[in-house]
């Protein structure tokens, strides 16, 4: 586990193992489900922490968005994107087929979601 994200673990008391953790990202699955914007980003690792999945690994270069290492694992609760500081820092990217579309029958327009 990274000092980056021992840190906001211990300060809400967790308990912290200073054993490495040496991981990669799962390059075969196709699924993109957090987009960062490393414009907004600054690496905070607030959402890393957060996450009921561990999708995110803390990025090895300090003031840059996590790693997404399980993107399998996300649910899209949209934990991350409440807790983070930094508005547009993140987004969800729900795969196409869960963006429900549906229309509003008074003026017959469609919409879907993002
Ligand atoms: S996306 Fe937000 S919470 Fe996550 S590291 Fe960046 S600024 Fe911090
Ligand atoms: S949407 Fe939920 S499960 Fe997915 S990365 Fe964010 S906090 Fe984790």
């Amino acid at each position: 586990m990274g000092g980056q994200l021992q840190e906001p673990l211990r300060e809400r008391g967790h308990p912290v193992d200073t054993q490495p953790v040496y991981a990669t990202p799962n390059p075969p699955t196709p699924g993109r489900p957090i987009i960062f914007d490393p414009n907004f980003c600054h690496g905070c690792n607030v959402c890393v922490t957060i996450c009921p999945e561990d999708v995110f690994l803390p990025s090895p270069t300090k003031g840059s968005p996590p790693i997404i290492l399980h993107p399998e694992e996300c649910w899209y609760c949209g934990v991350c994107v409440d807790d983070c500081n930094r508005q547009g820092a993140l987004r969800l990217n729900h795969p196409l087929q869960q963006r429900v579309r549906w229309k509003r029958k008074a003026t017959g327009e469609h919409f879907r979601m993002r």
